[in-house]
């Protein structure tokens, strides 16, 4: 019996250059948008990478004044 081979993201979009499976004949991210609506979306996405990166910063600043605080309170 043939099994298919797993079907991943495998197909790139031209348009809006998101990844999409290639089981799909369209992109499933803008197929069904209009130009400007796929701008926002793109434009969504970057913004809330852009939060996830602020959101590892914000935490990194965190470590690093517990450890100062826990340096200065050792002593
Ligand atoms: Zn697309």
């Amino acid at each position: 019996m043939l099994v298919p081979p797993p079907i991943g993201f495998s197909n790139k979009c031209k348009r809006c250059g998101l990844r999409y499976p290639g089981k799909e004949r369209e992109c499933v991210h803008c197929s069904n948008l209009t130009d400007v609506q796929m701008e926002e979306m793109l434009e969504q996405k970057r913004s809330a990478h852009k939060n996830t990166a602020n959101l590892g910063k914000l935490f990194f600043y965190i470590m690093l004044l517990i450890l100062i605080g826990m340096v200065i309170f050792a002593q």
